[in-house]
């Protein structure tokens, strides 16, 4: 059917490359570019043989014209962006450029500001139409399937959505004192950042892991959750119509939170350079280099992830509640592609993304999040390839948690 150019060789491309190499009826040809080629090269050297044909380049997606001169020489249908937040707008260029579509799964964040927003992707909204070409925004897990799960919810369950929880547990323990699942600098600037929530039209900040209640989650059990700023907040807060309050929760461990308090305390969280030994260093920078590398998690962390939306809105006159979500298995996402669950929930729907771009069934000038599509699509594939879905009609709610 096409081809896909995944640009990035880390955690979350791993699981892509190896979705695409499922599903090679859709996904005939891939190119994997990154900045570390030996990276792209050991995941083509794991997965050559199948029926998906394997390339890779070296690439600075940095660089608008390398990613054009790539996107000539390769030739794809479709542009997969899993590298990091900091080349969404580059490699939307080049895609512009070059008229291919475009898929990502992070918002563009500018690299000496902590402030993930839309706008600056959003403000390519026209130019896409012009070119005929669609730019899905944010096909992960959150956001991503979170989003699915909303306009899933708001097509089949609700006439009007009043309030969405979304809650993202982790119930995996990989035995290090200390290490994040996923990229330490963006994963430690999300949540050293302040809180914030949608409420009656107004964004309402809380001070950094302020806002704390338990939920017993299926299959993990209790944890405690903390209210964060997530960027499918912003999109979902326009996109479901009638809304009056969402929030975004996420668990973290005491052992966590309090390594995490420590570094901060110490300065080494900071994206501010210092002179260190004549060289100019960022200590966020310098932490991630020192800290294990996400990917080596994958054989050492067991248990399970349960991330989902928890909705309540009105239905033909009557209140009703619904819970829909994913419980994913370290150990088993492992196995299949040698990731954690953390890469295997981004990566999966990535692939699901370009998969529908490429089937034509998600496909329209513009740029969209993902809520603006057709869910039923994206929730069979969900199902299809490894992510299988779970509702409850009556969950306990946020709110009545003491
Ligand atoms: P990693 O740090 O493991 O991988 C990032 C990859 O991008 C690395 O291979 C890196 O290269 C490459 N890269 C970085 N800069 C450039 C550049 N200028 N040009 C080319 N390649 C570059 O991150 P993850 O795989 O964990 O995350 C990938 C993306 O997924 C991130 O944007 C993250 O925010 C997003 N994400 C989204 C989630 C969701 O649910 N929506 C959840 C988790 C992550 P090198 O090897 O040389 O460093």
């Amino acid at each position: 059917m096409g081809k896909a150019l995944i640009i990035g060789a880390g955690g979350v491309a791993s699981v892509v490359v190896h979705k695409c190499c499922q599903n090679p009826d859709v996904f005939e040809e891939i190119c994997i570019a990154s900045r570390t080629k030996e990276k792209c090269d050991a995941l083509k050297a794991k997965l050559d043989g199948g029926r998906t044909k394997i390339q890779t380049a070296q690439l600075d997606a940095d660089n608008t014209d390398e990613v054009i001169a790539l996107i000539r020489s390769f030739q794809p249908d479709v542009v997969i962006n899993v590298a990091l937040p900091y080349q969404d707008l580059s490699i939307m260029d080049a895609c512009l450029a070059t008229k291919v579509h475009y898929v990502d799964t992070a918002n563009y964040e500018p690299p000496d500001t902590p402030k993930f927003e839309y706008k600056w992707q959003w403000a390519y909204r026209e130019k896409f139409e012009q070119a005929g070409i669609t730019a899905l925004l944010g096909s992960g897990f959150d956001p991503g399937v979170t989003g699915v799960f909303c306009a899933y919810a708001q097509k089949h369950h609700f006439d009007e959505i009043h309030s969405i929880d979304i809650l993202d547990a982790n119930g995996g323990d990989h035995g290090y004192p200390f290490a994040t699942n996923f990229n330490p600098e963006i994963n430690i600037r999300e949540i050293t950042a302040n809180g914030r929530y949608y409420e009656d039209g107004k964004w309402i900040e809380t001070a950094p892991l302020s806002v704390k209640q338990t939920y017993d989650f299926d299959q993990i059990g209790p944890k405690n959750i903390y209210l964060l700023y997530h960027e499918e907040l912003e999109s979902l807060a326009v996109n479901i119509k009638g809304l009056k309050r969402i929030r975004f929760w996420m668990t973290f461990s005491d052992n966590y939170l309090n390594h995490l308090k420590v570094l901060e305390n110490v300065g080494m969280t900071s994206i501010e350079p210092i002179k260190f030994e004549g060289q100019e260093i960022i200590p966020l920078h310098f932490l991630k280099a020192i800290l294990p590398d996400p990917a080596s998690l994958g054989p050492r962390t067991k248990g399970k992830t349960n991330i989902g939306c928890i909705i309540r809105g009105v239905k033909d006159g009557k209140e009703k509640t619904y819970y829909v979500y994913n419980v994913c298995d370290h150990q088993e996402a492992y196995a299949e592609v040698g990731s954690q669950a953390i890469s295997y929930t981004t990566g999966v729907p990535a692939m699901i993304g370009a998969m529908l771009i490429l089937q034509g069934v998600w496909k329209k000038p513009g740029v969209y999040n993902v809520e603006e599509f057709d869910p039923d699509p994206y929730m069979d594939a969900l199902n299809k390839h490894g992510l299988p879905w779970q509702e409850e009609l009556s969950p306990v709610m946020l709110d009545e948690v003491k």
